[in-house]
């Protein structure tokens, strides 16, 4: 390969407190009425004084040891000033020469993906622009809600090569978070924005293109197709030998494309310098051990788990304990359906693909764990036999029925009657004259036909063992 890809990633996550970064206004602002959580600090207004959020310090500690991350005994928060209208006090408190964690990394693929580092922040406000675009906007609303909420920005070094990486990278963090209750990482709301840049090695020559970022990003999809996206234009443009500026794109998700928003010479230029109004922050060891305990079980630990609790594949475990609700939502069906394999093979296979099938999260998944033991005890009971429950797995997606329900509407019942299995397997074999000679001759492979036909007879609903046992007493009989 004649190009290297160097990908690194900036990730605003929103951290799960309650009150905003620096005073006590409600961090609700997705679905709030707009300008209702706000107050004379996060407005920025003069005379007013940020006191540090103890929560979202614990939360920002908490998440530098998840990572593997270096929590700095002495930190400090800067101001970054610029001017912009969704910025109420002209500069947002964040922390730019000393971050509150320092390294950390994320394995991707088999490789360690390190953080350079991690720093608390405030959110700016919200703008909304009236029509398509903000050029051709009549009017812009501004939503002051989101300002001052805390965020954690997490910095990666440059060790990404694929755009698949970098979603994966993105998906990892999103997990750990949510595992940790540090943030929802909820992408859709905002709770999780990714700016990534790139550039392109020529291995050759070893000359470097300039570097392009792309802006709030907002899917893990798009992560992957906007890095894509650039991977291919940067590559077209250095073997035509044109210029690429280094500037900063958009990504278009209905175009599929990105676009230019800003080159280097517009950008602008941040004088940071220590905030004042905030004492210096310094950690003692106590600190921090107390955050350490309330770390709960991590995926890895609890993969560990499941194998030698359920004694389940290290393959299943894995995938089951990905996702925390995931995992959650397993617990509690094998708790009552008290059969770990069962369940684990159900989720794995029939779940997971009818959530990839219709893009669905397990919280807006409608089966219960209970209908999970429901099907057990249907199965159990021999009431139907695992290709029905398979074929109505669907279903019970759909709707949120329970297995019982959907067999008795759909008389799905299996067929346990020994005379009315014999009278329709009678049927079968005199339909299939030619087949029983050949299997009375030897060949025979041709039971699986047979128990075919029954069950394509049957709709499925033959007793597969009693249909095996009656067929070869009749075709072993004469
Ligand atoms: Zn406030």
């Amino acid at each position: 390969m004649m190009y290297k890809t160097i990908i690194g990633l900036e990730i605003h996550a929103q951290l799960l407190t309650k009150s905003k970064a620096f005073c006590s206004c409600s961090t609700e602002h997705f679905e709030a009425e707009p300008n209702i959580n706000i107050c004379p600090v996060c407005t920025g207004q003069p005379g007013t004084l940020p006191v540090l959020n103890e929560e979202a310090l614990k939360l920002a500690i908490k998440t530098g040891l998840i990572l593997n991350g270096q929590i700095n005994k002495f930190s400090r928060f800067d101001r970054k000033n610029y001017f912009y209208p969704d910025l109420p006090k002209g500069y947002q408190i964040t922390q730019y020469f000393h971050p509150i964690v320092s390294g950390g990394y994320i394995d991707v693929e088999g490789k360690k993906i390190r953080i350079r580092r991690m720093h608390l922040e405030e959110d700016t406000a919200k703008m909304l622009h009236e029509g398509d675009q903000i050029s051709s906007a009549q009017e812009s609303l501004i939503d002051f809600n989101r300002a001052g909420i805390p965020l954690l920005e997490i910095v990666t070094e440059p060790d990404i090569e694929t755009p698949k990486q970098a979603r994966i990278f993105m998906e990892k963090l999103r997990n750990l978070l949510r595992y940790a209750d540090v943030s929802t990482g909820d992408m859709e709301k905002g709770a999780l924005r990714c700016d990534a840049n790139i550039s392109i090695l020529n291995q050759e020559n070893k000359e470097i293109s300039k570097r392009v970022e792309i802006k709030n990003i907002n899917s893990f999809k798009f992560v992957e197709k906007a890095l894509e996206y650039e991977r291919d234009r940067i590559i077209n443009n250095l073997e035509k030998g044109g210029e690429l500026i280094q500037e900063t794109r958009g990504w278009d998700a209905n175009k599929k494309e990105t676009f230019s928003m800003r080159t280097k010479e517009e950008e602008m230029d941040y004088r940071y310098f220590p905030e004042p109004d905030l004492p210096i922050l310094i950690l003692n060891d106590e600190l921090i051990e107390t955050v350490r305990k309330l770390i709960p079980e991590m995926p890895e630990e609890k993969a560990k788990r499941f194998v030698s609790q359920y004694n389940i594949p290290e393959y299943d475990a894995q995938i089951l304990s990905s996702d925390k609700e995931l995992a959650d939502y397993y617990e509690r069906c094998v708790e009552l359906a008290k059969d770990a394999k069962f369940v684990s093979n159900f989720i794995l296979t029939e779940l997971l693909r009818e959530m990839k099938e219709n893009e669905d999260s397990i919280e807006t998944v409608k089966i219960k764990p209970e209908h999970f033991a429901e099907l057990k005890m249907l199965l159990d009971t021999n009431t139907i036999s695992t290709k029905i429950a398979k074929d109505i797995f669907p279903e019970m997606y759909r709707t949120g029925d329970s297995p019982k329900q959907i067999v008795e509407k759909k008389g799905l019942k299996q067929i346990e009657n020994e005379d009315e299995l014999r009278k329709i397997i009678e049927n079968v074999l005199k339909e299939n004259t030619d087949s029983v000679e050949k299997y009375k001759n030897g060949k025979k492979k041709l039971l699986g036909f047979f128990v075919g036909q029954v069950m394509k007879e049957t709709k499925g609903k033959a007793n597969p063992q009693k249909t095996n046992e009656i067929l070869k007493e009749l075709l072993e009989d004469n």
